[in-house]
């Protein structure tokens, strides 16, 4: 079975900024939110069938729940997990309150912090903020430290640029190619500092309020003809209480990668009905491009954008497209067998590994 080893809890939708690009749509209008008493039960309902290594809180903008946050940290640091903030900053306005802030998640076992910023950001967020955060976390040793960083074609704030206003020379966490740099080094304090680099993705608020020419989008999508190494293994919790196949973009009430609310159903067992269907297989053994191809096969009517940037624009065009995922339930014989033997051969090759 996948099961998940990294679990990104999207505390809220509501968020300080309403960055055009925002993958999640999270807004000041937004209100869902996560409270502590079912974020926990998922995390142990998961932990128990396998340990989970990290859990990742982010929304919208996770400091706005400010005690179920804490709660949380404080929660998995007793179990043994290890945690992850990823935050636009917002709260990080002053040396001393940026300060203030990390001190307080520190001390309740937070381990890693990625802080988020672009040109999306920078009309709701000053990079001031970004630096005052930066600085502040180098003063107490968390396990990594990481500016996200996505651009596009025309991008301002490119990692270059970032590298340039805090006056450090600070690593890129992939290659050009989008390749993770093999085994990091950390930093002479024991932290690893980086900058992570990546392609700015039309989904969701991006894919409706910005150009194709703010995307590097390409024509010939072979490239992205991978299996997705997220789906279920990297799943999340999302700010209405949904267990999802990832934190790639908004899903909850997609029929395929939404798999039910954790406040009725164990998380465990919603895990058990994902493994059992075979959309959500072929994403994780073939890849979304896989079952693209499917639909333009036995569907030729379905119509599909020409042009994509990555494997999740592909993902999202296929799972939020009914026509698609209708005439993929219509055909499953023709591809759930061939999926399935993949997914036996990986087993058996990973058993032999073990
Ligand atoms: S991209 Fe991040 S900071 Fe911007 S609106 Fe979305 S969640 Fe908020
Ligand atoms: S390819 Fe699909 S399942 Fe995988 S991370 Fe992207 S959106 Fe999620």
């Amino acid at each position: 079975m996948l099961m998940p080893y990294i679990l990104t809890v999207l505390m809220t939708n509501r968020c300080t900024a309403k960055c055009a690009h925002c993958c999640m749509n999270s807004g000041p209008d937004r209100s869902e939110r996560l409270d502590f008493p079912v974020i926990r039960k998922t995390i142990d309902e998961l932990n128990d069938i396998s340990p989970l290594l990290t859990v990742v809180f982010a929304g919208g903008e996770p400091t706005l729940v400010k005690d179920a946050l804490r709660q949380s940290i404080r929660h998995c640091s007793e179990i043994g997990i290890s945690t992850r903030l990823v935050t636009n900053a917002s709260w990080a306005k002053t040396p001393s309150t940026a300060r203030r802030v990390l001190k307080r998640l520190k001390a309740d076992g937070l381990r890693e912090l990625n802080i988020s910023t672009d040109d999306y950001h920078l009309p709701f967020i000053p990079f001031e903020n970004v630096v005052n955060a930066w600085s502040a976390a180098k003063e107490m040793v968390f396990d990594s430290v990481v500016i996200a960083n996505s651009v596009g074609p025309s991008s301002q704030i490119t990692p270059e640029c970032i590298k340039k206003r805090i006056g450090e020379r600070v690593p890129l966490r992939f290659d050009e190619d989008g390749i993770e740099h093999v085994a990091p080094a950390a930093d002479a304090d024991g932290t690893y500092y980086a900058i992570s680099n990546s392609q700015l993705q039309r989904l969701e608020r991006g894919a409706a309020t910005l150009s194709d020419s703010d995307f590097h989008l390409m024509s010939d999508i072979s490239r992205l003809n991978a299996p997705c190494p997220y789906a279920i293994r990297n799943a999340a919790l999302s700010a209405r209480g949904s267990l999802l196949a990832c934190c790639g973009f908004e899903l909850d009430g997609n029929e395929v990668l939404d798999f039910g609310d954790v406040r009725t159903t164990n998380a465990a067992r919603l895990i058990e009905k994902a493994n059992n269907d075979v959309i959500i297989n072929a994403i994780a053994y073939f890849g979304p491009l896989f079952l693209m191809k499917i639909v333009k096969k036995v569907a030729p009517d379905v119509s599909f954008s020409k042009k994509f940037g990555s494997v999740c624009e592909i993902c999202r065009s296929v799972v939020k497209n009914p026509d698609a995922i209708l005439a993929l339930r219509e055909h499953v014989s023709a591809f759930g067998p061939v999926v399935i033997r993949r997914r036996m051969k990986v087993a058996k090759h990973n058993q032999e590994a073990a």
